[in-house]
């Protein structure tokens, strides 16, 4: 089905059984129709037939979607390129312990600390979906405490983002085993500019078995 902004009109039925025949000559009509009236979108970027979906029929904004955490865009770059950025809702909550007064040192973190309204250290300020605020739980504080892990400062969207940050990118690049004299090469997510020592499988296992 394609449905022609300028001539609304439908020329393809759902739902119907078509002969090899139609089908081929419809399909033929169709892609000739989507060249001739392309969907020209608010930027005035045009797709043609063989596009993906415009952007701007999405129902998700640009920030909702997986495409944030891939390729993070200011909300400004986002707007630019033509793609809708959602805001995230006023919370107002009634922080009661900032960031900055989250104690740096678990053990002097004491259970009071489970009633407070803890503050995210990124305020908003940030493209994370910030909720601005968060509470600790039981669970979680015994877990700090037994791990002896300091107290977090980010709400739990920020979290997230930054864990984003230090994940190697949905990329593979083609590298040497960086043990001296291996000669393997293979193909790995860890960027060349990484900090990371790259070893092939084999080297790998034989490293830490
Ligand atoms: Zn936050
Ligand atoms: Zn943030
Ligand atoms: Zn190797």
């Amino acid at each position: 089905m394609y449905w022609s902004q300028k001539e609304r009109k439908c020329n393809f039925e759902l739902n119907r059984v078509y002969s090899k025949e139609e089908f081929i000559k419809l399909r033929e009509e169709i892609i000739k129709q989507m060249k001739k009236i392309p969907y020209v979108d608010k930027k005035g970027n045009v797709y043609e037939y063989g596009e993906f979906y415009p952007t701007e029929l999405s129902t998700w904004a640009y920030n909702e979607t997986l495409a944030q955490e891939i390729f993070p865009l200011s909300k400004e770059k986002a707007e630019k390129n033509g793609y809708s950025w959602c805001e995230p809702a006023v919370k107002n909550f009634d922080i009661t312990m900032p960031a900055e007064k989250i104690p740096d040192n678990i053990d002097n973190a004491g259970e009071e600390i489970l009633k407070e309204i803890l503050g995210c250290a990124h305020k908003g300020d940030c493209d994370h979906q910030c909720s601005t605020a968060f509470r600790l739980t039981d669970y979680e504080l015994k877990f700090y405490k037994k791990h002896d892990i300091p107290l977090p400062i980010l709400c739990s969207n920020c979290r997230y983002y930054e864990r984003v940050k230090v994940m190697p990118a949905l990329k593979l690049w083609h590298r040497k085993c960086m043990k001296s004299g291996c000669p393997n090469e293979f193909e790995t997510a860890y960027a060349p500019e990484r900090p990371e020592i790259i070893y092939c499988e084999k080297c790998y296992q034989q490293e830490v078995y």
